[in-house]
Parts: structure tokens; sequence; C-alpha cells
């Protein structure tokens, strides 16, 4: 059995962390290859190296330059210091200080946040290092190249045992060898391309969170933790806004059947949520987790006879098309169809819809509104427990809050309620307290 261990910026922020993953990956010998972030925030108010790169990068004068440049420097020394490394970087930091000069790039400049990173976890396990720019490839849009890295990287891991392979970059798939980042979050991605090219059993992403919790905790005070989620599951709660992986991470690996496990480097014992493609294990409880955005807008068309008129439906909604705009939902009546949006998309186009869909249907009114928030309810349990809408309308019922629309997906995975924004965290707080105590 190999796993790939990837470490978030809080994982690797200063000294101790870097003492925390040594002490994981060394307590392990599946633990193969390792991909870390760049040093991240050691207390709140702190600033990622990664955002300090890019300050430096576009830094207005020469003095504002040096002065981030040397708060960088200092975050690397202290990581130097701290574990007692007999490493020296002065000689790359001269030579990033050079290509900063020659404005090789944004990219260039974020990336050696994880580059340096990686050069110090490798020298403190041992292992080997492996610049990404060598066996990832991405294009110009920030997506991996399969085709390019694949025989690349998989052939290099086939040939070492132990690596360190720094994360959120590689090189752009035109020959040149011009580094190329991810979006940010991006080391969730290498890691998951490393897993693949890797052929591990196992993607370990170490975090600052003992998994994914089943509720927002700005919402539920210690929301219960997910033990573990399909990758369905985690989509649809992702999508709704649940922050978790970065949305890339999860392909390369979910094609390989290789789970990914989310760990706590500040806690290693906790089992942590474990996301897989299909499991026979029963969840703790009927819904795996509840996610939610407000911020959404209702554009309610009637019109009589409306359920008789073939091609209604499609000509609405070509209309949100044509204005490059994707609805949420549209819960339908016999006379009514409402196209659900989101309003921060939807306002500036507004008054050019309603006439578009006036020209398209004629329809005998429109109505406005903007007030919805949308609460996903999402469980793999649900398909095999009955009364499961009832007992969220019933939760909802009781803490007097009115429902303005329902849709359940057809794969019975989750049961989307729309609710006035105001009672967002309330509608949420009774869902919880319904299915999870
Ligand atoms: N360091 C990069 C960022 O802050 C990438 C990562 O941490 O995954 O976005």
């Amino acid at each position: 059995m190999s796993k790939v261990v990837k470490f978030g910026g809080s994982s690797l922020a200063d000294a101790t962390q870097f003492q925390k993953v040594y002490d994981i990956i060394q307590s392990d010998k599946e633990r193969r290859f390792v991909v870390p972030s760049a040093p991240g925030k050691r207390f709140k108010e702190d600033t990622k190296v990664t955002d300090l790169l890019y300050k430096a990068y576009n830094a207005t004068n020469k003095s504002e330059f040096h002065a981030t440049f040397e708060e960088i420097k200092a975050r690397y020394q202290d990581i130097i210091d701290g574990l007692k490394l007999d490493i020296s970087l002065d000689n790359e930091f001269q030579i990033i200080q050079d290509n900063f000069e020659k404005k090789l790039g944004e990219d260039y400049a974020a990336s050696r946040g994880e580059y340096l990173n990686g050069m110090l976890l490798a020298h403190y396990l041992g292992f080997e290092f492996i610049d990404a720019k060598d066996v990832i490839f991405i294009d110009e849009h920030g997506n991996y190249d399969i085709e390019m890295t694949d025989p690349i990287l998989s052939e290099k891991l086939a040939n070492v045992e132990y690596a360190v392979i720094p994360g959120f970059y590689g090189s752009l798939n035109d020959g040149t060898q011009t580094i190329k980042a991810f979006s940010r979050g991006g080391s969730d991605v290498t890691g998951s391309i490393v897993a693949k090219n890797g052929k591990v059993d196992l993607y370990e992403n170490w975090t600052d969170v003992s998994g994914f919790l089943i509720a927002d905790p700005r919402i539920i005070k210690n929301p219960a933790v997910i033990q573990t989620i399909t990758y369905k599951e985690l989509r649809e709660l992702s999508y709704m806004g649940a922050s978790v992986l970065h949305e890339n991470s999860v392909f390369p690996v979910r094609k390989e059947g290789i789970p990914i496990n989310i760990k706590n480097t500040n806690s290693p014992t906790d089992p942590g949520t474990l996301i897989v493609e299909s499991t026979c294990h029963k969840p703790a409880h009927v819904i795996t987790g509840i996610a939610g955005k407000k911020g959404f807008a209702t554009v309610m068309i009637e019109k009589d006879m409306m359920n008789s008129e073939i091609g209604f439906g499609r000509r609405v909604l070509q209309v949100f098309e044509d204005h490059q705009l994707s609805f949420e939902h549209i819960p339908s009546g016999i006379d009514t169809m409402t196209v659900i949006v989101n309003t921060d998309e939807f306002i500036d186009k507004e008054q050019d819809i309603l006439a578009g869909i006036h020209r398209a249907v004629q329809p005998d009114s429109i109505v406005l509104e903007s007030d919805l928030a949308l609460i996903a309810v999402v469980g793999r349990g649900m398909k095999a427990s009955r009364g499961t809408a009832a007992r969220i309308f019933n939760a909802l019922a009781q803490k007097n809050i009115n429902i303005k629309m329902i849709d359940q997906g057809s794969s019975e995975l989750n049961i989307i309620i729309g609710v006035r924004n105001c009672y967002f965290n309330q509608a949420v707080k009774a869902i919880y307290n319904e299915f999870i105590d």
C-alpha cells in the first residue's frame, strides 16, 4: 500500500508545524509522495507567503518590493533556524529576485512559495525533490494537460521511492517551460494528479480541521464531522457553498477509484473524513450534510394555458441562454414557470431578460423577487429512509419558517429548500437539530 500526502499552508506555516508534518510522514512508511503548499497563516491576521509573493511581484516601488521580499525570506529562514536545517536558500532567493526583475510572470512569482517549501521539506525528510515544472503540464486556462503529464509523471514516480513534489504549479503545455499555476488552492489538484500517477491507494489531504463538517460552523456551534462522503454528495455540498477541496481536485483520483482522506495535522489520530466513489458504510445519520447560499432571485412567469403551449419552457430558457445566465432551478405549476437565478449575476441584465421573455412567450405577467436563500440537504441515506422530506418540513414549520420552494433531485440524493434570506440561519439550525444531535 502507498499514499500521497498533501499538506495545506497552515500545516507548514512555521517550524513547529513542519515538525508535526515530519512526525506524520515518518510514522507511516506508506506515505511516499509528499505535496506541500506554501507556508500559510501562523495566526489569524498573518499573511500567506503566496500573497506576499504576489505583493512583491506587483510592488510599485523598490522599497515596497524589498520590504515584502525580506518578509518572505524571513518566513523561510525562521523555518530553517527553528529546525536547525543545514541548508541555505540564499542562492535561490537571488535567482528569484533576478527573475522578478525580468518579469517572468505572476504565476512564476506565486509558485515560488511551494517550490521553496518543497525544497526545505525534501531536505528535512531526506526525500528526493521533484520540481513540478518537469512533471506537471498545465494549459493556458489552468487545467492540467492529461496527455502530456501522465506518461512523464507516472514514469518518474515509478522510479522513486520517496519524493516531495511541490503543489500548485507546473509548466505551460507549449514546451517553453514557462511556469504556470493552477487557480488558488491548487495544491489540492497537484495532490490528486500525483495520487493518480503514483498509482497509490489513498490520497491523504492534511489540513487544520478534522474533516468536513455537517454544517457551516458559523451557523451551527461545533457541528459533527462527516465520516464518509461520496464524491456525488461532496459535489452537491460544495456547489451549494460548503468550502471543501479545490473543485478540480476530485476528478483525477475519482476516475482511478482512489479515496481521499481529509486529516488534521494538529490532531493526526482523528479519523477525518473519507471521500469515496461509493460505499456500503451506512451513514451515521440520514443526512450527510447541509449547505446553502443566500442571494437568489426568482422570475415567475404566468400565462393562461401555458401548459398546452409546446416549446414554452425552451423559449424562456433561450432568453437566459442568450444573456449567458445559468439558472439554478425551474419549479413549475400548470400556468406558471419560475426560473431561479443568482441575484448578482441577474441584476444587471434584469430588464433585458424581462423584455426578452415578453417577446419570446407573451406572458400574462412576470413577477420578480430577490430574497431567496437555497438550502441543500444532502444524503445518500435518504433513498433508504422514508419521511425525510416530512421531517424537514416539520422542523421548519415548528420554527414558523415558510418554505418558498422545494426541489428534490431525481437521484434522491438531495432536497433543496428555498426560504427567505432572513430565515436562512434559523432554517439550517432547525434542519440540523432535527437530524443530528
Ligand atoms: N499556496 C497557494 C494558495 O495560497 C496554493 C495552495 O495553497 O494550494 O492558493
